[in-house]
């Protein structure tokens, strides 16, 4: 019997399953047993959109489908929670089943304390996640760093610390990540800073952190977080859909340390990018929000920050209409609204158009209370 706390190994039971997906294929295993089962009416997907830097997500209900999207993208521009609420009624008339990192779990029990998402109709099927790339970032280090058009790249990976392309040829490339990160390439700087490595939040938390000897690359390390994911990886593992073992206990071991590290580093990042702001905090607002065209895609695009458009658009005393760029009260009720729920997400930062480092600011201003209040951003919500 699978429950609550069981930490195994899982791989799809057929041999197709277990090549096209990233470790095994278990994820993808789970998703269709799900659908197949009638767990859920519909699974999420991310997958290859016109190439490898354009992630896009797709609701699947034929479960032929879901390999279709085996696999891990590395360098798309998508959160999921957002996706819920704006074209899923927040999954309020629709199971759905759903793999996550880090920032959709947090992103998704957010929404869900604000009763803009029914967890209820949710299975939140969790991926480690060391980090991600912008579409934009990628194709410039694969170009400068790889010395490699970016249109010769079938696939990439982040493995061992390396960043690693896969070409047409066969052929491939890895450089350090602290290599990458040192000159300005590598991870989104949101997360660098991240600490929700393992998204235990979700009802299973997936990866290949863990995975030793022969397994090794071709299955995942399942951490079982909640009874539903224990229900369905049993009922998977039953019907033969999915094949598990018990998880080494070396391996155990050594995903606790990477996990560690991974954090120690968020943490050094953390200090880096904060104590660069501490005494201008207020000064680097004004200056970088000065070059804002008040297009609106960061309170558009943020999962946190729900408000009435129409509202927001006209003019209020402090925050007048038609000045651009707008007056500094446009961010500062931005950071108002936010201020106790930034969830690091980065989506603000990565879709401004002018570049203006808004996730370093909100993560910022979020991070000195996120050390004092409770809840902890990405805990579940409260049970009345
Ligand atoms: P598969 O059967 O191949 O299924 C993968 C599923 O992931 C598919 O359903 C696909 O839709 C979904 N998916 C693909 N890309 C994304 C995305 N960007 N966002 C949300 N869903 C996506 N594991 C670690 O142990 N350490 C890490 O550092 C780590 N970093 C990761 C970073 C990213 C951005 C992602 C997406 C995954 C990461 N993982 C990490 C998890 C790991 O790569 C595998 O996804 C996991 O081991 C499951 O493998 P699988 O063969 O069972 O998955
Ligand atoms: Fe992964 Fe965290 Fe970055 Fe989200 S913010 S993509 S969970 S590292
Ligand atoms: Fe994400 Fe930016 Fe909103 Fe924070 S403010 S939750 S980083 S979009
Ligand atoms: Fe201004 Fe950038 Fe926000 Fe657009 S996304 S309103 S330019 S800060």
């Amino acid at each position: 019997m699978v429950a609550k706390g069981d930490m195994l190994y899982a791989w799809a039971s057929t041999e197709e399953g277990v090549r096209k997906g990233e470790c095994g294929g278990a994820v993808t295993a789970l998703l269709k047993y799900a659908l197949e089962s009638r767990m859920v009416d519909g699974v999420l997907v991310v997958k290859k959109g016109s190439d490898i830097y354009d992630a896009t997500v797709e609701i699947v209900t034929d479960p032929a489908d879901v390999e279709k999207a085996s696999g891990s993208l590395h360098c798309g521009t998508l959160l999921l929670s957002k996706i819920l609420t704006k074209y899923l009624e927040g999954a309020n008339g629709m199971k759905l089943a759903l793999p996550v990192k880090g920032c959709d779990t947090m992103g998704i029990l957010e929404l869900a304390k604000r009763e803009k998402i029914n967890l209820d109709n949710l299975i939140l099927i969790g991926l480690n996640c060391g980090g991600s790339v912008s579409p934009v970032d990628a194709t410039k280090m694969i170009t400068e760093k790889f010395a490699t058009s970016p249109a010769d790249v079938v696939k990439e990976e982040i493995d061992k610390g390396q960043f690693i392309i896969i070409k047409k040829d066969g052929s491939h490339k890895g450089i350090s990540i602290d290599e990458l990160e040192d000159e300005g390439y590598g991870r989104r700087t949101n997360c660098r800073r991240c600490l929700y490595k393992i998204p235990r939040q979700a009802d299973l938390a997936c990866g290949n952190w863990g995975v030793i000897g022969d397994k090794a690359g071709k299955a995942t390390f399942i951490e079982v977080c909640s009874e539903k994911g224990a229900n369905l990886v049993e009922e998977a593992a039953a019907s033969g859909a999915l094949a598990t073992a018990p998880a080494d206990p070396k391996g155990i071991a050594i995903r606790g340390k990477v996990e560690g590290a991974m954090l120690k580093l968020g943490e050094k990042w953390r200090k880096k990018d904060f104590s660069a702001l501490s005494d201008k905090l207020w000064d680097t607002i004004k200056e970088e929000t000065s070059r804002c065209i008040k297009c609106y895609s960061c309170i558009e695009n943020c999962p946190v920050c729900l408000p009435i458009e129409a509202e927001l658009k006209k003019a209020t005393t402090m925050v007048p209409t038609g000045q651009i760029p707008p007056s500094p009260m446009f961010h500062m009720r931005r950071f108002a609204h936010i201020s106790d729920s930034c969830i690091n997400c980065g989506q603000c930062e990565e879709l401004c158009p002018m570049d203006i480092p808004l996730a370093l600011l909100s993560h910022a201003v979020r991070s000195e209370g996120d050390a004092t209040y409770n809840p902890k951003l990405g805990s579940a919500p409260y049970k009345n």
